[in-house]
């Protein structure tokens, strides 16, 4: 068709034809059309509709085939319906050009979107497979029609245009994987073109409401309709497959794919962005100033590459697993055979007999396996190897073997990277490691031809490959063999025929080897996707699975009985249903329906059972870094000579409160020690109450001190909240002296006074009752990572005082130097608590609390009746706090939590996005309290957990808090460095970004 200038009717004729020809009244505004001309109508009701007024070259057949389609399809509700005119036409003429009114479909292009979720892909999915279906035998003469975005018609056009290199391999993709089954394709109209701004994502972004413009009709192949949709959402995301995929998978679920349409489709939607290259550059060679051309064509010319990558095969494993069929469609022939004639293999080790029981150890070198260290440094080849022949001769076996569908982070690299929004890195070994002397030599299972090897030109970094093809079973397969000798391979050929059991090379050292220990990786491949040796050896863990299905166990060669012991670690969605069944619900678990399952911790990081890597923001019990090795040392040595109660005599015990005490003011001299925070909350009360004979205590609104029930009475975050019961008459809760978003604000310069007056206040409104004290944390946490204002607790600490009530300072969150500018968080006040309350970090995570009082406070507790808890202070616990404190002082953590959280606030500040309301904190206590509106304070709580979500996803683990759930929490581990600040800053502005 060719096309005239688009319509330029004024707003009035708009507003006219709408008036008194559809006799519907609304306000009229221009909508951006290339071709037509298009108005959107606000109706008085609420109701909305797109007035089209259509190029004057526009056919009328087409438009009636249109509103046939969109008739047809009206049923599934995808997309919009077609209004009548006052005459009841459907198409109506006016001054030489064709006008309907279609209803306007809620929400916004998906192009339009900031992000584009996997959920809304899913969705863009499954309405388009609705749509085939609604779609499925209808006909109408004009969309047979010979249109140049006929995917069917792609190849001429991508050909004719000989364009870059990885349009020219996706071209010969499409000719060598798709063009010969293209006679075994469905064929039917289809809307042809799905891009993201034909498809309007409901309002959230999160759904899709409809699909809209069907001007590109046509009659060709069925799967089409989704290639092209495929090939849009492709674009400008991280990870392109993915987004594929999820589009795939969703548009089968509604209208199943056959077996050629699922292999056809990979090259068909790269096809479609070849197209539309080939056509840009047309255009573009014919207009070469308009610059709208070379824009509007960056996100394809950036995937192209990207996809040219990915052989089609892969994809279409990928896509047939989203559908929930088998990815490799012959892996389980083969995986069948290989066990049904197991007897008959020969070992692929010489002179060993690997199914003999005694000879191989099992090796586990997954996330989880104390034979890897948190330490990458310590995985280096010889501290590994040395570890895994240690555990070798301690099994007393000859040889160690494992590694099938392990979950490894030998790979990860040793710091934070996330900064970048796709993080996942191949973790899963597909192989079977051997762990074998240099120059062991290796042996075919079966017969077997020389495939491939490592071609001494092109040295591989992990070192020498074989690959050997067989040709025996259902169907040919390949076995590889890596980490050779260059040497032993000097006289191999390929093509070479080899028979059981012949040997043909031998193991290498770790110098030819990348370094790595000396072993066999053994690895069976189903296709080796025209790779020669340098295949995959591990897997992304999204496409476990998949790769699973191209490479079976290995261990249906080996037969080795050690591995075929090894029962399968249920995976995360098993684990949480068990957790379902087993523990009690209102323990809840973050990230709701897609959990962490944590495996490993190392200092200021965290790793999931597939070996992802987290930068911890959230964990503030792993105080100077999870499993510090001085702390498990020091745990770990004095649980194996002695670990009992407090009743006897032990050193442990009055060392370590000697060196906590002497972090603290000297009147604060006498030290209890319980098991957890709780516990030591619990016990601050009843020294207060024996001290003072009261019981009546000061709270501050939005407090929690711990899950006990009297603590639960003093906690209004929790008595307050769902399932609470409210305060006890003994309870009195003071406001929060919160300077952000409370009665008084942070420019107010009496701001600590007048809050500290309401605590006077609430004093003199129980006079006559006795006051046992005042509880508060220094730094309220759940309440929202409030920093208390100056003055404050000074006065506070005066009135109580005069009151006759105890001061107790709860600083279970905020003790040993998290605050950066001094050691205790009440020191920045000039205040000295009666009572401190210390927990979470003091032992890095082993069970631990403390309560330190001045002597007389003590004394009056020494009533008669006698405390005594069981766990409290034994003595693994005070080799671990003391250790930890030690590595606290020794380390110099207070400094850097003070420069990382200076950083840290200083990054944050400077984001400036509108979302942002405050930043505070000190050291590596930290909020950012999220608003939707800088002057009413309208907690965003949604994006702060939208935000949370994301940053998970990015690879950072944080919390959000406060009354409102609006506050970003940050308090990891004191061993941050600017690295993992700047990965921090970096994710929070991209996913800030989105919003
Ligand atoms: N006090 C405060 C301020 C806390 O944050 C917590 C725990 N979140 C506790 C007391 C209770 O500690 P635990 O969970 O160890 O009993």
């Amino acid at each position: 068709m060719s096309l005239s200038q688009p319509p330029r009717f004024s707003l009035e004729t708009a507003h006219a034809i709408l008036r008194d020809l559809y006799g519907i009244d609304g306000t009229v505004s221009l909508l951006p059309s290339e071709r037509d001309q298009n108005f959107r109508v606000d109706s008085g009701e609420g109701r909305g509709y797109v007035l089209k007024i259509a190029n004057r070259a526009e056919i009328r057949a087409m438009l009636e085939a249109e509103n046939a389609a969109i008739e047809r399809a009206a049923a599934s509700g995808v997309c919009p319906m077609v209004i009548a005119a006052v005459d009841g036409s459907h198409i109506i003429e006016f001054e030489g050009h064709l006008v309907r009114l279609i209803t306007l479909l809620p929400g916004q292009a998906m192009g339009a979107l900031k992000r584009q979720s996997p959920a809304l892909l899913a969705d863009l999915g499954r309405a388009l497979g609705r749509l085939s279906a609604a779609l499925a035998g209808f006909d109408h003469p004009a969309v047979h029609r010979d249109f140049h975005w006929d995917l069917a018609k792609a190849e001429p056009i991508v050909a004719e245009f000989a364009g870059p290199a990885p349009v020219q391999k996706l071209l010969e993709n499409y000719r060598r994987y798709a063009k010969s089954l293209l006679p075994e394709l469905r064929q039917s109209v289809i809307h042809n073109d799905a891009n993201d701004f034909n498809v309007i994502a409901g309002p959230g972004g999160e759904c899709v409401s409809g699909i809209v413009d069907f001007g590109d009709m046509v009659f060709t192949h069925t799967v089409n309709e989704v290639a092209i949709a495929m090939a849009y959402a492709a674009l400008g995301k991280p990870d392109p497959l993915a987004a594929m995929v999820q589009v795939a998978g969703a548009y089968h679920s509604e209208f199943p794919l056959r077996e050629a349409e699922l292999e056809a489709l990979y090259s068909l939607a790269c096809m479609r962005l070849c197209v539309s290259a080939s056509l840009a550059a047309k255009q573009q060679a014919a207009r070469p100033d308009d610059p709208y051309l070379g824009i509007s064509q960056q996100p394809i010319q950036a995937v192209l590459p990207r996809l040219a990558a990915i052989h089609p095969r892969l994809a279409c494993y990928l896509f047939r697993h989203a559908c929930g069929l088998e990815p490799v469609p012959w892996s389980p022939m083969l995986t069948s055979w290989l066990r049904d004639n197991q007897h008959g293999f020969a070992s692929i080790v010489e002179g060993v007999d690997l199914t003999r029981d005694a000879a191989v150890t099992h090796l586990d070198l997954s996330v989880e396996s104390p034979l890897v260290s948190g330490d990458l440094r310590r995985n280096a080849p010889q501290p590994l190897a040395a570890r895994l022949v240690a555990r070798i001769r301690q099994a007393g076996g000859i040889l160690g073997a494992g590694g099938y569908d392990e979950a490894r982070m030998l790979y990860a690299a040793p710091e934070f990277q996330g900064n970048e929004p796709f993080e996942e890195t191949r973790s899963i070994h597909l192989g079977v490691d051997l762990t074998l002397e240099p120059g062991t030599r290796v042996c075919a299972f079966a017969e077997a031809t020389v495939h491939a090897f490592e071609d001494a030109n092109h040295p591989l970094d992990y070192g020498p490959v074989v690959v050997l093809e067989h040709d025996a079973g259902p169907t040919k397969f390949y076995t590889l063999y890596g980490h050779l000798s260059r040497a032993s391979l000097a006289v191999l050929r390929l093509g070479q025929r080899l028979a059981k059991g012949e040997p043909f090379a031998a193991i290498g050292t770790a110098a030819e080897n990348g370094g790595w220990w000396p072993h066999l990786h053994f690895q069976i491949v189903t296709d080796m996707l025209d790779v020669a040796c340098n295949y995959n050896g591990c897997a992304l863990p999204s496409q476990r699975e998949v790769w699973k299905g191209l490479c079976p166990d290995p261990n249906l060669i080996l037969r080795i009985p050690a591995l075929s012991r090894e029962s399968r670690k249920p995976g995360v969605r098993e684990l949480a249903a068990e957790r379902a069944r087993k523990i009690g619900s209102n323990l809840s678990v973050s990230y709701g329906e897609n959990p962490v399952q944590a495996a490993r911790g190392w200092m200021q990081y965290l790793y999931d059972a597939d070996g992802r890597k987290y930068l911890d923001a959230y964990n503030n019990v792993p105080h100077v870094g999870h499993c510090h090795p001085r702390v498990v040392e020091a745990g770990r040595g004095q649980l194996a000579v002695l670990n009992t109660n407090t009743r006897y005599l032990q050193r442990q015990l009055t060392d370590y409160a000697e060196a906590l005490t002497s972090t603290l003011p000297p009147e604060l001299s006498v030290c209890f020690f319980v098991a957890s925070g709780s516990e030591a909350n619990e016990l601050a009360l009843r020294i207060a109450r024996s001290y003072t004979g009261a019981k009546d205590l000061l709270v501050m609104d939005a407090a929690y001190h711990g899950h006990t029930s009297t603590l639960i009475d003093i906690s209004p975050y929790k008595h307050e909240g769902p399932g609470g019961h409210g305060a006890p008459d003994w309870v009195h809760k003071t406001p929060i002296p919160d300077v952000y978003r409370g009665m008084f604000k942070a420019q107010d310069p009496r701001v600590g006074h007048q809050y500290a007056q309401q605590v006077a206040e609430a004093i003199d409104r129980i006079k006559g009752r006795p006051l046992c004290g005042y509880i508060a944390e220094t730094c309220p946490s759940v309440a929202g990572q409030i920093l208390l204002p100056p003055g404050f607790l000074s006065e506070v600490y005066g009135h109580v005082r005069k009151a006759g009530g105890l001061c107790i300072a709860d600083e279970v969150q905020t003790g040993f130097g998290r605050m950066g500018s001094h050691f205790w968080a009440f020191e920045a006040h000039g205040v000295i608590p009666d009572i401190v309350v210390l927990g979470k970090p003091i032992a890095n995570g082993y069970p631990m609390g403390a309560v330190i009082c001045r002597p007389e406070i003590a004394r009056a507790f020494d009533n008669g009746m006698e405390f005594f808890s069981t766990f409290g202070g034994s003595t693994a616990a005070l080799a671990a706090a003391h250790a930890t404190l030690d590595v606290t002082l020794e380390e110099g953590l207070q400094a850097i939590a003070l420069a990382i959280g200076e950083r840290l606030l200083a990054g944050l500040r400077a984001i400036g996005h509108p979302l942002i309301g405050d930043v505070r904190g000190s050291g590596m206590f930290a909020g950012v309290e999220l608003v939707r509106d800088r002057h009413t304070l309208e907690p965003a709580d949604r994006e702060a957990a939208y935000v949370a979500r994301r940053m998970r996803e990015r690879g950072v683990l944080l919390g959000t808090d406060g009354p409102w759930h609006n506050v970003i929490k940050l308090r990891g581990p004191l061993q941050w460095t600017e690295m993992d600040v700047d990965a921090l800053l970096a994710a929070f502005a991209a996913t800030l970004a989105e919003l």
